[in-house]
């Protein structure tokens, strides 16, 4: 049984627990469980001893815990991909995309914690005059919520989902009571005993429950933020939770999404394109909140871009990550195994295949023990009058071709996810670049416009870069996170400070610029 780590110690939970599986071989690795933990108390401890330990600290000085952190999990990275591998059915690209993603937004937000200096407090904008001289003036501070950051995090993303929240409350001075999710837990609960083994954080300011939520929203205060990331259903219920909405806390949701890329009607660079899609289908075998599920494509060279993905598609080979020439593992359990299989059931009634690799083997010992699903991309039969393929997240390595008459149908397609976290344009028409991004704008919460001029320094559609915000309106949750500086403001209280011009601007100096 993985221990919870409240209060300071290493607490195992009672009952008989989740079981963390691996999801090649269905070997059980680990429980985890939280049954007879308070955790009212577990928030409160985090509350009272980690926040003022926390903020205590100035900025520089939060910022060289996180360098440290990244310092201590590059040393561990061994480690880490062995069991990214174990539970998560990682290849080394999946591993690497999770672990080395959340390392380097760590490193990011230390060097960028580092810039705001030996302070605790920011402002918004420089001091202004609110009357008809300058002697009454006014300025936007922020200081760091005193209660506690509740990470609810979802099973794709062990590490980084982790990590990339953590950093950013560390950061801002707000203690962490990080929840990830039970299926996959064993990476992240390793990489928080590596931290508190190491000594890197003031008491209080890491909890870890591994195990179920339970009762841990009843608990929560206005002071205490809330970042969920998983599906829209559960996202909705933490939002509605009826504690969460009297107090209101703040909370921000990262839920699932219906991502999109387009083939502009000008490009040429269907290579680009398919490469992107089926990077996007294969790479932790589709199980990444960004995904491509959707591919629009201009109907007079819907054959040719079919042709180029089914031959992309056939290499890609299936099975046992531990195998030297598998390029895609399992989904993380049998569970999302026979998710996959059930939405796929729901798009086949508005879809038809056009590549099916279920006939192809697989590469594992045993197949059938293992959460194996094949790459299916399909073809909406009428893409306008479906609604599945615009609204069901199937969670694996699946995209639907969507072809499309003009660019404003493809907009039109687009925009029909109701909300997304990315959408991808390939084009090399600066008119239509201009077009889809003031107009995919206000459905999605990032817009990557891609051609031949970019290739080399292209991280892909679907990698978060902490430098830019990640979430997106509508069902992708409303929500938005890191951005650089921009992710602090959700962790920090805003406050108009008025007073006499000499107090105001000495208050201002003594703050470093957030913005
Ligand atoms: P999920 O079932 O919604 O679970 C997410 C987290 O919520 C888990 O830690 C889960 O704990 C917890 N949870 C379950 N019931 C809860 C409740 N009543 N109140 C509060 N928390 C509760 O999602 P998932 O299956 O783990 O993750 C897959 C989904 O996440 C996909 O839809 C994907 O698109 C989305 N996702 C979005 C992003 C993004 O940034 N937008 C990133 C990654 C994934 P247990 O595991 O213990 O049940």
């Amino acid at each position: 049984m993985l221990e919870n780590y409240v209060e300071c110690r290493w607490i195992a939970g009672t009952g008989e627990g989740e079981p963390l599986t691996d999801p090649v071989t269905g070997e059980e690795l680990a429980r985890v469980s939280t049954e007879g933990l308070d955790l009212g108390a577990a928030l409160a401890y985090a509350r009272n001893t980690g926040g003022p330990a926390l903020r205590e600290l100035t900025f520089a000085a939060r910022a060289k815990m996180l360098d440290a952190i990244a310092k201590l999990f590059i040393s561990r990275r061994p480690a880490y991909m062995e069991i990214a591998r174990a539970n998560s059915g990682n290849t080394e690209r999946d591993a690497s995309f999770d672990i080395d993603g959340a390392i380097g937004t760590l490193r990011y937000y230390a060097k960028l914690g580092s810039g705001l200096g030996d302070t605790n407090h920011v402002r918004d904008g420089e001091p202004f005059p609110l009357g008809r001289d300058a002697s009454l003036q006014a300025v936007h501070l922020a200081t760091p919520r005193t209660g506690a950051a509740i990470h609810i995090n979802a099973f794709n993303f062990p590490a980084w989902g982790t990590w990339e929240k953590a950093a950013v409350s560390l950061l801002a001075g707000v203690p962490v009571v990080t929840k990830p999710a039970s299926s996959t837990a064993l990476l992240a609960w390793q990489m928080v005993r590596d931290v508190v083994d190491a000594n890197l954080l003031p008491a209080g300011a890491l909890t870890l429950l591994a195990g179920g939520v339970r009762d841990l929203l009843d608990h929560v205060d206005s002071a205490d933020v809330i970042a969920f990331t998983g599906s829209a259903d559960t996202a909705a219920r933490v939002r509605g939770h009826q504690r969460v909405i009297a107090r209101a806390v703040r909370v921000n949701c990262e839920a699932d999404s219906l991502n999109a890329i387009i083939l502009g009607p000008d490009s040429t660079d269907v290579d680009l394109f398919v490469s992107e899609t089926v990077r996007e289908m294969t790479l932790r075998t589709g199980q990444k909140c960004t995904a491509i599920r959707r591919a629009l494509i201009p109907r007079a060279k819907a054959t040719e871009v079919t042709e180029a993905l089914r031959a992309a598609l056939a290499n890609v080979r299936v099975g046992d990550p531990r195998k030297a020439d598998v390029q895609m593992g399992p989904v993380v359990s049998k569970r999302q195994q026979q998710s996959v299989r059930d939405g796929l059931a729901q798009l086949a009634r508005e879809t038809s295949p056009v590549f099916d690799g279920s006939n192809a083997a697989i590469d594992a010992d045993d197949p059938s023990r293992g959460a194996f699903v094949a790459p299916m991309l399909l073809e909406a039969r009428d893409p306008g009058a479906a609604s599945a393929v615009h609204d069901i997240e199937v969670f694996g390595p699946v995209a639907t071709l969507l072809p499309y008459d003009s660019i404003e149908d493809a907009f039109a397609l687009a925009a029909r996810g109701r909300g997304s976290l990315v959408t991808s344009v390939v084009t090399s028409d600066e008119t239509l670049a201009r077009d889809a991004a003031l107009r995919l704008a206000q459905t999605n919460g990032r817009v990557m416009i891609l051609n031949e001029s970019v290739r080399a320094a292209n991280p892909g559609h679907g990698t978060v870069m902490p430098s830019c915000i990640h979430g997106g309106p509508g069902r992708a949750g409303a929500g938005e996170e890191l951005g650089g500086l921009r992710g602090l403001w959700f962790y920090l209280q805003r406050t108009a400070v008025q007073g006499p011009e000499s107090y105001v601007r000495a208050l201002a100096a003594s703050s470093a610029a957030l913005s």
